[in-house]
């Protein structure tokens, strides 16, 4: 009761804010309002075969599975919850992507067996800015929830990305397929290796990301992101 009281005391002064309206939030609400938490642009895509985000790398990488679990707008709310969990360290946001994700991909039977899931890794100059990578409690949730182990130390980014976001996007594909490596191979071997990342957008980071874990024998590679563009959505 003692404690009860003392946390609506500090939320009188402090209260904590929807991540997408800014509202303040009600008593059982974590992150989002109810408003905000029943509007989230779901793209529909983890039980879909073929669906458009995997079409879109056919004839790029041989992928088993693809999926998103949002569509990404441009000031929309994904964007907003992206950019703290990104910018911010509102790693409690991964945690909730990662437990709608891994729900979504535990219903669907494209994802059964899965061994194993890689992030996206940060360049080591942008992971020394940040202090963290955003998708470690992210894919940390969705190993936990597909009970499987989650590794960050097999893909490692090696060159700088620096010229990324200015060059046009064959130039960008050029910079980032340099930049990824497998520091063990043998971790990989006939496993189903789950790739995630925040935004797929041009697909060219997943691409180089791939390009790398192929050069194992039999690895069988899904992705998984938190939002894509809406193009790709049902
Ligand atoms: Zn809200």
């Amino acid at each position: 009761m003692r404690v009860l009281f003392l946390k609506d005391l500090w939320n009188l002064f402090f209260p904590d804010l929807c991540c997408a309206c800014h509202k303040q939030l009600i008593r059982n609400e974590t992150l989002l309002c109810v408003h905000c938490r029943h509007d989230l642009p779901f793209a529909g895509l983890s039980n879909l075969k073929e669906n458009s985000l995997e079409r879109s790398f056919y004839g790029r990488l041989p992928i088993t599975s693809a999926t998103a679990l949002f569509t990404f707008h441009k000031k929309g709310k994904i964007q907003q919850l992206i950019h703290l969990l990104k910018y911010q360290n509102r790693q409690d946001i991964g945690v909730f992507m990662g437990t709608l994700l891994s729900r979504e991909l535990l219903e669907s039977d494209r994802f059964k067996d899965i061994d194993l899931v890689l992030p996206v890794p940060l360049h080591p100059k942008q992971f020394k800015k940040r202090g963290y990578n955003q998708l470690t409690l992210f894919g940390k949730e969705m190993a936990k929830n597909l009970k499987c182990p989650y590794e960050e130390k097999i893909l490692i980014r090696t060159a700088s990305a620096k010229t990324q976001t200015k060059s046009r996007r064959t130039d960008r594909f050029r910079n980032t397929s340099l930049s990824f490596e497998v520091t063990d191979c043998s971790l990989l071997e006939n496993k189903h290796v789950l790739l995630v990342d925040d935004v797929i957008t041009t697909g060219a980071t997943m691409e180089a990301c791939c390009s790398a874990l192929l050069k194992t024998k039999n690895v069988q590679l899904s992705i998984a992101a938190i939002a894509c563009p809406q193009e790709y959505s049902i």
